[in-house]
């Protein structure tokens, strides 16, 4: 109202000015305002799904139905079972700034619905062919308001059940060169079908389907789980290469699942991140996702993570862009952390064979054979302390719950080595099929995991060095291993500052000693440099320096023995994350029998 009399009196000013002098400046009409705001909120068939579909969720709606034709350039339409609206409010709501959801500048301090800024409808309906259908819960009759590029056609009465329906056609009809931006239906449709699964995420207690050209496409039934809306949409099979999340601290609670970096993406397209709810987006999530996955995954691959954030609403703020995403938090160090032990406590696999192992009898053809976790008497499982290269190792029965653990699939219960084939990788068969093995991955791995397995326990063993060394940096390279000198030598170093970036060693971690020194301090001390102050945390950094030393100690060792291949197919089945380096490469390949099968086309 106060905005229409307000307009109305500009356009005064502007006739008396008008008739002294021309101006140059100009109030733009009301049409246009709304259009370049419309503009804004809705660019494209998907954002107007995603509009209408968070006002469905804010009305508490248990089901959601969409569809749309020709990518949503011709049709929208957006179904649900919510509240509805009494004819007075429908008729508000497609005005600008009408909203039912704040009523206060405070309000916004603790928002809890989807959406609040009442532009949405407003927007949508001055740039498209708009009919909304409603009926209030308990109300005989329903109003259906019809707007054409923004100018009210018509309210009437009719009769519908509880809910709203918005139908949307011909969008941007009146604004041609935003049209011509539009891609082609198929894309558009792709762009729908992204936020649909979204939007099916953030919400998995209501039902929703999504229905192209009269095809379903989706349909998720209500009531659902996290879990059961992943498996819904992604299918059961994608659903095995996830790991649970389940994580408390403080008012911060993380739940979800993060895949094992053994599927992984070269984009963020499968990082599904909802905060309270609302699907989000901040640097530090992006952030601990990729420290969470630093050492496992290689640098340009990003892992698939399907987490729910959950904490105060006064702890974030979503007000930050109309439909960007992107909000802010009050303790970003706290979720930071929160996120990176969340994922990582997930990802940690517990190998143990217990009660799932299949022992299998082994044909009398094979060259090297090795029973892994069936055996305990054999190959006893590794503990917290590196000790498997010792030819006695401390036996430790292996775990025997008879209950699965989450994540704790042994990466084969048996295999045996086949061969090597170009001098390098490694063949095994096992009990899924045929696995490819790149040994110095592998052994990178395996001295990974043993090293900070020692650092954990604070039981490094160490070798004296027959002659200490002296060894010069770069200087912005020896200010990092100065900075953490105390970090090195927890870590079993004998390292001691030796004039200016001159550092004098006479002692090394025993499980890297084979490499030259001056090789594993430049390795070092670039990935100190590399990860500038990222990792505030000593563990992380105490992973750098291992991660670097590691990869120094396996170049040092390129030729693996016959024997010493054996004893990392046995070690390496052991890891806790045994499917990549610690740098992010794969370890193993595998082909599953079914895969072979389905490629002989039995
Ligand atoms: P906002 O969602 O930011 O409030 P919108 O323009 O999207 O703004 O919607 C304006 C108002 O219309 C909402 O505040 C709500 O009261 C009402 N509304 C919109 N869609 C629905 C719906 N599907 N069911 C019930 N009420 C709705
Ligand atoms: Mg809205």
């Amino acid at each position: 109202m106060n905005k229409l009399t307000l307009h109305f009196r500009y356009k005064v000013c502007y006739f008396e000015v008008m008739s002294i002098i021309k101006p140059t400046i100009q109030i733009l009409p009301r049409e246009i305002i709304d259009k370049i705001a419309a503009g804004e909120v809705v660019e494209r068939p998907s954002s107007v799904v995603k509009e209408l579909v968070e006002n469905s969720f804010d009305a508490g709606a248990t089901q959601i139905d969409i569809e749309v034709t020709f990518g949503g350039k011709k049709f929208i339409s957006v179904a649900d079972n919510g509240h509805g609206m009494i004819r007075d409010d429908a008729i508000l709501s497609v005005e600008q700034h009408a909203t039912s959801k704040i009523k206060s500048i405070d309000d916004i301090e603790k928002i809890t619905t989807m959406g609040f800024r009442g532009e949405a409808l407003a927007a949508i309906s001055s740039v498209s062919r708009f009919r909304l259908t409603t009926c209030y819960q308990g109300e005989i009759v329903g109003t259906e308001v019809i707007i054409v590029g923004g100018k009210l056609q018509d309210v009437r009465e009719i009769g519908r059940p509880k809910g709203t329906t918005v139908e949307v056609r011909d969008l941007f009809f009146n604004m041609p060169a935003r049209k011509k931006f539009l891609r082609s239906p198929a894309t558009e449709l792709e762009r729908i079908k992204t936020i649909f699964i979204t939007l099916a995420l953030s919400h998995p207690e209501v039902g929703m389907s999504l229905k192209s050209d009269g095809e379903e496409i989706y349909n998720s039934p209500a009531g659902g789980t996290f879990e059961d809306r992943i498996r819904d949409i992604f299918g059961r099979e994608y659903f095995k290469n996830l790991q649970r999340v389940s994580f408390t601290k403080n008012e911060i609670k993380i739940h979800g699942y993060v895949a094992l970096p053994t599927i992984s993406r070269t984009d963020r397209e499968e990082q599904y991140v909802f905060v309270n709810g609302r699907s989000a987006t901040a640097n530090v999530i992006v952030y601990a996702i990729r420290e969470a996955y630093r050492g496992i995954l290689a640098k340009d691959r990003y892992p698939i993570v399907f987490l729910r954030i959950d904490c105060p609403p006064e702890e974030v703020d979503v007000n930050v862009h109309p439909t960007k995403r992107e909000v802010r938090f009050r303790r970003p160090d706290e979720i930071r952390d929160a996120i990176i032990d969340a994922i990582r406590n997930a990802l940690s696999i517990n190998v143990s064979a217990g009660e799932n192992a299949r022992a299998q009898p082994l044909p009398s053809f094979s060259r090297k054979q090795l029973t892994i976790g069936s055996n305990e008497e054999l190959y006893p499982r590794i503990s917290g302390k590196a000790n498997a290269q010792s030819s006695a190792p401390a036996v430790e029965p292996a775990v025997t719950s008879a209950e699965p653990q989450v994540g704790g699939k042994p990466l084969w219960t048996w295999c045996r080595i086949l061969g090597q084939i170009g001098g390098l990788y490694v063949v095994l068969e096992t009990d899924s099929g045929l696995v490819l093995m790149d040994p110095h991955a592998a052994h990178e791995r395996v001295l990974f995991e043993e090293f900070m397995a020692e650092i954990k326990s604070g039981n490094v063993q160490t070798q004296s060095l027959l002659f200490p060394e002296t060894i010069t940096l770069r200087p912005n390279e020896a200010y990092y291993v100065t900075k953490h000198i105390d970090l090195f030598r927890e870590m079993g170093f004998s390292i001691s500052i030796f004039g200016r970036d001159s550092f004098l060693v006479d002692a090394l971690p025993a499980c890297i000693s084979n490499a030259s020194v001056g090789s594993i301090l430049n390795e070092i001390a670039q990935s100190l440099q590399q990860s500038g102050s990222r990792g505030a945390k000593d563990i992380w950094r105490q992973e750098t320096i291992a991660r670097a030393a590691c990869r120094a100690a396996v170049r040092a060792h390129s030729q693996l023995t016959e024997k010493e291949i054996e004893k990392l197919v046995e070690r390496l089945s052991r890891a806790e994350m045994p499917y990549t380096c610690p740098h992010g490469r794969p370890t193993v390949i595998f082909f599953p029998i079914e895969e072979l099968n389905k490629k002989f086309q039995r």
